[in-house]
């Protein structure tokens, strides 16, 4: 209940590489619309990526993040 939480990690979330509960979390929303959240292990600084939680693939390379991050041109 404290006011003032600098950092925003998010309760409930561990690091998916070594267990640790500091993972911070940073919101991305892509041109496509799409959610993602960016998420950071303060301990063993293990950083993967997120869909939303309804999405088929909840974790996302970075490699695919990339590929949808950049804008596709379609060529006339
Ligand atoms: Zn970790």
């Amino acid at each position: 209940m404290g006011i003032g939480t600098a950092m925003a990690t998010a309760a409930g979330r561990r690091c998916t590489k070594c267990g640790h509960g500091g993972v911070i979390q940073i919101s991305l929303t892509l041109h496509t619309e799409e959610h993602l959240t960016f998420q950071s292990c303060h301990k063993c600084e293990h950083k993967w990526w997120e869909a939303p939680q309804d999405s088929a693939e909840p974790v996302v390379p970075l490699a695919e993040v990339l590929n949808r991050a950049k804008v596709v041109r379609k060529s006339a």
